[in-house]
């Protein structure tokens, strides 16, 4: 089954016409901020196994960028909203900046060992 993004502006599309950039959940220090804070917003990201919010770029459609939240895990695509959208609902909720993190999903079955014993 192809996985199918809903564009806001474009309506349902596969998701082979999108581009991926990653969490979108990192806050842009202020310029004064301390080296630390830039190298965290820089460099350091979450291994998010389950729920969060990514930037995805509509590239092969209107180039839009978009707030997708997906599960990292099941592939599912919970939410899309336009990342302006979503970046004045952040200024507008600044404790709300990483809600997108949901509990993570429960881990695969291990597979079968085998035909039994050796
Ligand atoms: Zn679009």
């Amino acid at each position: 089954m192809a996985s199918l993004i809903t564009c806001p502006h474009c309506g349902v599309r596969p998701k082979e016409e999108f581009t991926i950039r990653g969490d979108a959940s990192p806050v842009r220090p202020a310029p004064e901020a301390k080296f630390a804070a830039w190298d965290a917003y820089v460099h350091l990201r979450d291994n998010v196994r389950g729920r969060m919010a990514e930037h995805w770029q509509h590239s092969g459609g209107c180039r839009r960028w978009l707030v997708v939240e997906r599960d990292t895990f099941t592939h599912a695509v919970h939410s899309v909203v336009d990342a302006a959208e979503f970046a004045r609902a952040r200024a507008a909720k600044p404790g709300r900046a990483k809600t997108s993190k949901a509990a993570p999903a429960k881990p695969a079955k291990a597979a079968s060992k085998g035909r039994g014993k050796a």
